[in-house]
């Protein structure tokens, strides 16, 4: 049996791991962390739990075809419970809530009571996430691979697929900014513009998410993120697959244009195969002696804009089951941060789901999005960052206590996790977890399989702009160029 190495368990290096086992190779993951998930994570503080990742799933629904692959890597089991968050977002404009519903229908009429200004742009809008709504990442095999069950997309969404394409292409060369900027209604502008994390996304970018809310997919399993991760690891022990857990690989070693193993926790362990599905943006320096440089590498070196943020959490001791779970505000002052105003916030609340914070309280989380990596970089040299985190988690903890009165002296955890906590936890670049698609370039798309012999790369970085559909689907695919190159018959389904 051929042994394979796969650094990192991840939800890309889980779903390696599951495929290759079924495939019948001898697979070890080796995890820096104690735990798996890398950064689709939650965590406890006192009594609360905190969403650190997943906020929503593509393929959760069963007419998804990405729902297969995470049935079959366990991610998601028969009693797996999906919450569709409807709306899914409300931004609060004083007395009035702004909703963002899934029904494109109800989205158009509620949107043109807010706004008739707008009626032109919501109607086109809500046309499009009508067309948007059919597309789905497909779920295939790559060429010459033998498998014992073919996945073939079917013609119906090849078909969905290419009459939105035009449409695609056409917002795909203006950003989520400029698309934004065309509401005349300073709310809708605040709602959509939130909606991605960068206004510099290609505007299809909003597109693609709601037609994938509108499609109802995109739930959130309940349980969260680590429960998710820790069905996938259950799956691949359960095939008899290793998990070295707090094991960071120092050095992937390459021996006449292959791979021979990788150096970790001291030791060489010999392999005839590695995955990597630590952030490739960071391995290719880190994991190889002499970094490696092949063109895509070089290309992806230059080319990524990562998209990053430092994630605020709140344990408050009060039920605020009463407010949207998905909410956005502007705080009477904008909140300063990094250098930069943030003049509409944003917080996720978790009152309605048992078990996230003690009785009678909700815990609450909040990303402020952007690259604030050097701002904490720096703090750390110059030994405020603790301080800065203070800072920070007390201005918000301000902001929220005036605009919401019922969290007002309730605070009773707080936690920061900046850019530097995600690199020291996952190793990434910069500590980001996806990638930015910019307007007129084309969509970033990396080889799984390197030059090297034996050397086979998966996870959120290979193709933009990542997130948990590339993770799961860029972990099998790297396991069916592994066994078209070793000859073996892919072996996928459950
Ligand atoms: C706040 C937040 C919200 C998000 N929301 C969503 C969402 O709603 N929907 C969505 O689809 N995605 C979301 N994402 C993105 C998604 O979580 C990530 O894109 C995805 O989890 C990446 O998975 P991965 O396996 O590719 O990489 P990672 O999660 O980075 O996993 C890599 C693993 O490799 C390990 N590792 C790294 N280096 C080494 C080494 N040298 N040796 C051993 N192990 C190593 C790390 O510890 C980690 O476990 C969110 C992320 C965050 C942080």
């Amino acid at each position: 049996m051929k042994k394979v190495l796969i650094i990192g368990a991840g939800i890309a290096g889980l779903s390696a791991g599951v495929y290759a086992r079924r495939s019948g190779f001898d697979a070890e993951i080796l995890e820096m962390h104690t735990i798996p998930g890398g950064n689709s994570t939650s965590w406890r503080r006192g009594g609360y739990l905190f969403e650190g990742g997943m906020h929503w799933l593509t393929g959760s629904s069963s007419g998804s075809p990405l729902h297969r692959l995470w049935q079959e890597t366990g991610a998601l089991r028969e009693d797996t419970e999906i919450y569709n968050r409807d709306p899914f977002f409300t931004c609060l404009e004083g007395s009035r809530s702004v909703c963002l519903y899934r029904d494109p229908d109800r989205l158009e009429r509620h949107l043109r009571d807010i706004a008739p200004e707008d009626a032109k742009m919501i109607h086109s809008l809500c046309r499009d996430i009508k067309k948007f709504r059919k597309m789905a990442m497909p779920v295939m095999d790559i060429k010459g691979v033998e498998v014992k069950h073919k996945s073939t997309p079917p013609l119906s969404l090849m078909f969905s697929m290419l009459s939105v394409l035009p449409r695609m292409n056409a917002l795909g060369k203006t950003s989520c900014g400029e698309y934004v900027a065309k509401f005349k209604n300073p709310t809708l502008r605040k709602l959509f513009g939130s909606m991605i994390g960068s206004n510099d996304f290609t505007a299809n970018s909003i597109h693609f998410t709601l037609g994938t809310l509108a499609a109802g997919d995109g739930g959130y399993p309940v349980g969260g993120s680590l429960a998710m991760a820790r069905n996938m690891a259950s799956r691949f022990e359960e095939l008899d697959g290793t998990i070295r857990y707090s094991t960071r690989a120092e050095k992937v070693i390459l021996q006449d244009g292959r791979v021979t193993g990788v150096v970790a926790g001291g030791e060489f362990i010999p392999a005839d195969a590695v995955i990597v599905t630590a952030d490739a943006l960071a391995a290719v320096d880190a994991l190889f002696d002499p970094p490696l440089h092949e063109p895509w590498m070089d290309e992806m070196r230059r080319a990524v804009k990562p998209l990053l943020n430092t994630f605020l959490c709140f344990g408050v001791e009060a039920d605020l089951s009463e407010l949207p779970e998905n909410l956005l505000f502007s705080p009477k002052k904008p909140l300063m941060f990094a250098g930069e105003s943030f003049p509409c916030l944003g917080i996720n609340n978790y009152a309605s789901f048992a078990g996230y914070a003690p009785k009678g309280c909700t815990a609450v989380t909040s990303a402020l999005m952007g690259d604030s990596y050097d701002y904490w970089k720096r703090a750390k040299e110059d030994g405020s960052y603790q301080s800065k985190k203070e800072r920070l988690a007390s201005d918000m903890m301000d902001i929220l206590g005036e605009q919401f009165p019922q969290m007002r002296g309730r605070f009773a955890v707080w936690d920061v996790a900046t850019p530097l906590t995600y690199e020291r936890y996952c190793g990434t670049y910069k500590g980001s977890w996806m990638t930015v698609m910019e307007p007129g370039v084309p969509q970033a798309s990396y080889p799984l399989k390197a030059e090297v012999s034996g050397l086979y790369f998966a996870g959120q970085r290979m193709l933009a702009p990542g997130g948990l559909p590339v993770a799961v689907s860029t972990g099998r695919t790297a396991v069916q160029y592994l066994c078209r190159d070793s000859k073996t018959v892919f072996e996928g389904e459950i």
